[in-house]
């Protein structure tokens, strides 16, 4: 998950890094507030995860409170490349001699971490990286020794840092190592970290990549869910542990594996093509032991997405095999009883294949329809969609 700025510079200064002090707003009053609270000249900056967001118009100077509150009002709202403004960030402007650029990130290529290090930061990375790439220092880290005072000279020597800068820039680095370390990050980086006029180092922009794999080692970070820009199925199911994700169509999927999942969704939009253009409708995996309980949870998920007009479960039994598999089914129409309104179409293949169809056969639900291929249980599905049941 990546962080807007204000919750990155928040794990900054959580872990040492010097930012300037700034206050989140969504409205033009609070940032007329906030920026008379700061008292002193003040960036308005759009909050979007999204880089680029200075040409956009989306960062601006505002030399006193009337010309931040200009500010506020025309950034609120402002489109950067698809993401609408709904926060800002106001915060203390700082006069800049120069300015820098660090990171650290996983680089999966190379099965390391990375370290990349500039003093000629200001302009876009990846416009550096491709025409001075000897500018731009690539240190790899390794994870067990990390980033100490002598790895952080290493890499501050490499980025060229200016000698009166370097014992500020090798705190920041080892101050940022803790903060990827500590917080399970896959990136972080500062760009610009600026040299101010008066000589002090400061990160005057944040970028954080939050590793979801270790979520379960940072209930604090729950704070930072983007709530507003989640779909509310997808938080829903996310509170029920269930990996799904919203598309825009009308068959509802639910397979087990996400490679099984992922092909399901081609043979359904393949097959929609042939029925009116429907299209799958979300990505839905249940995993290998595909219990009752779970099989009920992501059907409810899926039925009360309003847009689905047709389900298709497509289950591969192998540890979890077919007949628990058609179990978990049939207890899922018991529990959902009424809430189960719409036509299911189920293909099982795998271990117990037979078990497993003889009992979806004996419960008789009048909802379902069991199809013995991938291929014609996604033009049933994609069918009986269209149909528009
Ligand atoms: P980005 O465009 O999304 O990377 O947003 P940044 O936070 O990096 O801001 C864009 C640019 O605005 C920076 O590269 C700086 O040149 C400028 N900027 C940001 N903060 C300040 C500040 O406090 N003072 C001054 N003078 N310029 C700033
Ligand atoms: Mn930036």
């Amino acid at each position: 998950m990546d962080l807007y700025e204000y919750q990155a510079k928040e794990l900054f200064a959580a872990h040492g890094v010097p930012v300037t002090k700034g206050i989140v707003v969504t409205t033009v009053e609070d940032a007329t507030a906030a920026a008379t609270e700061i008292g002193t000249a003040v960036m308005v900056k759009s909050q979007v995860k999204i880089g680029g967001r200075g040409k956009a118009g989306g960062v601006k100077f505002a030399k006193d409170v009337a010309s931040a509150t200009e500010h506020a009002g025309n950034i609120l709202g402002l489109d950067i490349k698809g993401h609408i403004t709904k926060k800002l960030l106001i915060t203390e402007a700082s006069d800049i001699a120069e300015e820098y650029y660090v990171s650290f990130l996983l680089d999966r290529s190379n099965r390391t971490f990375l370290a990349m290090a500039t003093k000629d930061g200001g302009m876009e990375i990846e416009q550096l990286a491709e025409e001075r790439p000897e500018a731009l220092a690539k240190i790899p880290v390794d994870a067990i020794r990390g980033v100490d005072r002598e790895k952080a000279a290493e890499i501050a020597d490499a980025g060229r840092f200016p000698a009166e800068v370097r014992d500020q820039v090798i705190d920041i680095l080892v101050s940022l190592w803790e903060v990827f370390v500590a917080e399970d990050t896959t990136l972080v980086e500062v760009n610009p970290l600026v040299k101010t006029p008066e000589g002090q180092v400061i990160a005057l922009d944040g970028k954080v990549s939050l590793d979801e794999n270790a979520e379960f080692r940072h209930p604090d970070h729950a704070a930072f869910a983007d709530t507003d820009a989640q779909n509310p199925l997808e938080a829903r199911a996310k509170a029920k542990g269930l990996n799904y994700v919203k598309l825009e169509g009308q068959v509802g999927i639910i397979g087990n594996g996400a490679g099984l999942v992922m092909s399901t969704l081609d043979v359904v939009a393949y097959a929609g093509e042939k029925h009116g253009n429907v299209k799958p409708a979300n990505f839905l995996d249940i995993g290998g032991g595909a219990s009752a309980e779970v099989m009920a949870n992501g059907l409810e998920i899926i039925l009360s997405d309003d847009e689905v007009k047709s389900v298709f479960v497509n289950v591969f039994g192998g540890i979890t095999a077919c007949d628990a598999v058609a179990n978990g089914i049939v207890q899922a129409l018991q529990i959902l009883g009424d809430a189960a309104t719409k036509p299911l179409v189920v293909r099982l293949d795998g271990n117990n294949v037979v078990e497993g169809r003889q009992i979806l056969a004996d419960a008789a639900h009048p909802l379902v329809t069991l199809v013995e291929t991938m291929d014609d249980a996604a033009d049933k599905a994609a069918e009986l969609a269209n149909s528009g049941v």
